[in-house]
Parts: C-alpha cells; structure tokens; sequence
C-alpha cells in the first residue's frame, strides 16, 4: 500500500468518510550550511522522498479532530485557541494562516520521514496541512504563494509549537524540485535551485539515523544562537555573514563559534559552485570540513555522530558530516554506489562496537516539495 492509501485507509477507519483529498510535504537533509541559517547565511538543503501524508475533510462546526498512528488522539473546538503536544503543528498552522471559510476539520496523517530524527518530520507535518488547506480554500500555490505558506508554517512553528526554527526546513519542504538542491540565501532570503542528480552520476547520498533523539530542546541550541549573537555584536557587523573573519574576538569559544559561521558559509558557496558545475564528487571533502567545524568548533556534535561519520569515511565514503541542529539525530554520507553497503555495514558495526542504538539507513534522492 502506498502511503496515499495508507492515510486515506485510516482516515475512512476513524471517521466513517471520504477525505476531500490527499497532501504531502517531504523530509529534508542539509547538504551543508548548518547553524548558519541564524546568522544571514547561506544552506543548501534537498527533500527526501520520504514524506508526511495527510487526508483532510473539512467541518463545519469548529471542530478539529487529529489522528496520527503512534501519537495520541487530538479533539479540539478551534475557537479556543489552546492546543498540547504534536496537534500544535497541526492547529498552529490553521490558525496562523486563517484561511478564508475554514471552520474545522478531520486529518488523518501518515509518514515514512523519521521523527526526531533531525530529518524535519515537523516541518513536514507543518506544511502538507499547509498545502491541504491553501487547495481547499483556493491559496495560491504558485512561487509567492508558497512563500508566503512557509512564513506561516515557521510563525506556526515559532508561537504554538515553540520551537525556535529559522525556516530552512520549511522553504525547502515547499520550494524543492526532483534533482536539485536548493541554494537558500537567509540574508536577503532568495533562492536558487541547483541541479543535483547524485544517481546519475552512480553516487548515493546515505542517511545514517544514529537512532538518538536529537535533543534541542536542552537548552544548547538557545546558547549557541546567543553565542552567535554575541559574536556578532562584538564584530560590529549586523550578521556574520558580513564578517571577514573571528580573529578579532578575544573571547576563544566565541571565537570558534564565529569561525565555524563564516567558514560554513563558505563552504556552502564553494558546494554551489562545485555543484553548478556538476561535481558532485568534489563534495567530499567540504562535508568533512564541514562536520569537523561542527564537531571542534561549535561543539554540536556527539559520540554517536562522530563514530558513525567516522566510520563511513574510513569505509570509503567521500564525505560525510552531523546533519540538523546536532547532539544526536542523523548524518549524511555521500558514498559511491559500490561503497554503499560496505559504509552500512562499517557504520553499524561501529556502533555495536560502543554499544550505540542500531543506525538506520534511507537513499536520500533529491525529491519534489509539498503537494
Ligand atoms: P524532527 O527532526 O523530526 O522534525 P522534531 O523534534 O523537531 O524532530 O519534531 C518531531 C515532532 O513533530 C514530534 O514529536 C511530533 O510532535 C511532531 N510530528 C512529526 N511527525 C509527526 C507525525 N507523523 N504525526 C504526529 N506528529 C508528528
């Protein structure tokens, strides 16, 4: 069964009807520009082909009813204004878009993305409700459109699920086109989609999930915003991204924050370059680079991360880093496909090897947006 059936199944199981139809929004993976999103910087993200599905049938007595396999069943009267746990990325983007003659709804959803994998289940949620209530109520879903539907799924995001996102995973999840990445610039927030067809050049981006929660929420993602913001107003520059270099600071670690900004965001256009020119490849070793910045100087990394992207490289990956905001989650490794089962197997026998949770593995193609 596909997952379009899946949902539509289960929404006919719970609410004894049809849906109107069925939406989708894709997971994501960061090639490189991580924690530079804050800092006017540059990321270039793609979406996977695992996504977030949702079947919908509209109400008309303000009533919202939720259903997720896995999570807790959510009833709530719309004009309250109130909502707990995982329904918060649901209700939280209804009421921030306000669509015009939308009162009520039943949703089923479904999903292959991972959660609290560091793979943006969240934003993924976020933006299929999104596009099911922008085509039911006759939103735009042209470029503005869309645009204009991730700036409510971040302000969604922000006020009802309170988590602090920069909106990297929601203009992705909405923008991405099959075969490309998207080059997103946060300083003057335009975008530029670049070709990136890893398989047709025999080469495989692998996500290796280390099975650890990503943990955000304690508080270090908070800090190293502040760090950021410290670093920034001590440099005399509006952001980071206009900042030449962290030499000047005395402070060492906001020294080493700073540096890993500006030279993530070089990275990233050194990426951009490499990939308009088809070199693929030539990523290797800016993912390296780029996970050790991580790793050594904005100190985001964690054991599991750091054995399984170990692990991969010494296995014949080209590259790999931490994907996502870090201390746990997801890696990425960009592998030739002859070297994609040996990196696997080299990736879970080291974690067996220190007694980590069992990684698990997804093909990330660079798939299509919210649809
Ligand atoms: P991720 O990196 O996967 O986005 P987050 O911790 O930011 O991790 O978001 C995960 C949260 O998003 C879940 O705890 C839940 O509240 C919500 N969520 C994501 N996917 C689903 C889903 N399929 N059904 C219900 N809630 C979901």
């Amino acid at each position: 069964m596909t997952l379009a059936e899946t949902v539509r199944a289960a929404f006919t199981a719970e609410f004894g009807t049809e849906p109107e139809g069925c939406w989708c929004a894709p997971g994501r993976v960061n090639l490189i520009g991580e924690h530079v999103d804050y800092a006017g910087g540059l990321c270039l993200p793609m979406a996977l082909p695992q996504v977030t599905t949702v079947a919908m049938r509209r109400r008309s007595d303000h009533l919202l009813r939720v259903r997720s396999a896995g999570f807790d069943p959510v009833d709530l009267d719309l004009r309250d204004r109130h909502v707990d746990g995982w329904a918060a990325y649901v209700a939280g983007v209804i009421w921030t878009l306000d669509p015009p003659g939308f009162t009520g709804a039943d949703i089923a959803v479904a999903s292959d993305v991972p959660v609290g994998a560091g793979l943006s289940s969240s934003a993924a949620l976020g933006t299929s409700i999104a596009v099911a209530l922008a085509d039911l109520c006759g939103l735009p879903l042209d470029e503005d459109g869309r645009d204009r539907l991730a700036t409510a799924c971040v302000r969604a995001e922000n006020d009802y699920a309170g988590a602090r996102t920069g909106g990297l995973d929601q203009r992705i999840a909405l923008h991405a086109r099959p075969g490309h990445a998207l080059l997103l610039d946060f300083a003057d927030g335009s975008s530029e989609h670049i070709p990136f067809d890893a398989e047709a050049q025999g080469l495989t981006v692998l996500v290796v999930d280390t099975g650890t929660g990503h943990r955000l929420a304690d508080g270090q993602y908070g800090q190293r915003r502040g760090e950021v913001e410290d670093a920034t107003r001590l440099l005399g520059v509006g952001t980071l991204r206009n900042a030449a270099s962290a030499d000047p600071l005395d402070d060492r670690v906001l020294r080493r924050r700073a540096r890993h900004v500006i030279d993530e965001i070089a990275r990233v256009r050194e990426a951009a370059e490499l990939l308009r020119a088809g070199r693929i490849r030539d990523l290797g070793p800016l993912l390296d680079a780029s996970h050790r910045s991580l790793r050594d100087d904005f100190e985001v990394s964690c054991p599991e991360l750091d054995t399984a992207v170990g692990a991969a490289v010494a296995a014949g990956a080209l590259g790999a880093r931490m994907v996502g905001g870090g201390f746990g989650g997801s890696a990425i490794a960009l592998c030739e496909n002859g070297h994609v089962d040996p990196v696997r197997q080299a990736v879970a026998d080291a974690a067996a090897r220190r007694d980590f949770a069992a990684p698990t593995f997804l093909r990330a193609t660079a798939s299509g947006g919210a649809r």
